[in-house]
């Protein structure tokens, strides 16, 4: 396993849409392991592929210490409610603020073995994973700040 190098606010690759996962390779795998280790090494609770330079659809979260999901190809299937907490972001390093997500979400994905399931989670997981899946879009926490 590799620690990759995070990708900082600024950088454009940030702001890009990152394309499906066509075919789950070695290569894929490898991704995987190597943000999880990214992720612990920035004692981070998430990941999204574009922020270590990859434009797929690729989420790594955990906010069970332990228990990383990752995530292929993922998508929000349901979510209701609101919360609203403070967020930062390994890409933007001494940043917060308060921002407004579902209390709780499922998230539709394919795991490493390219078998769909489905997690749902409800306050900091709901948000990691709304946080993550906006990094596929090119969204940032700083673009949901309650408007005050
Ligand atoms: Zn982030």
């Amino acid at each position: 396993m590799a620690k990759l190098n995070i990708i900082k606010y600024g950088d454009d690759t940030l702001r890009r849409v990152c394309r499906p996962v066509d075919n789950i390779t070695p290569r894929t795998l490898t991704l995987l392991d190597d943000m999880i280790e990214t992720m612990h090494a920035a004692e981070g609770c998430g990941l999204a592929a574009p922020q270590v330079g990859v434009l797929r659809r690729i989420v790594v979260v955990e906010v069970e210490e332990g228990h990383p999901i990752e995530l292929i190809n993922p998508r929000i299937i349901a979510y209701a409610g609101e919360q609203r907490e403070e967020e930062g972001c390994l890409s933007l390093p001494g940043q917060w603020g308060i921002t407004v997500r579902p209390a709780h979400v499922t998230v539709r994905a394919l795991n490493r073995r390219g078998e769909e399931f489905d997690v749902t989670g409800s306050d900091l997981l709901a948000r990691a994973l709304c946080h993550e899946l906006d990094h596929l879009d090119g969204k940032l926490f700083i673009d949901r700040l309650e408007k005050k």
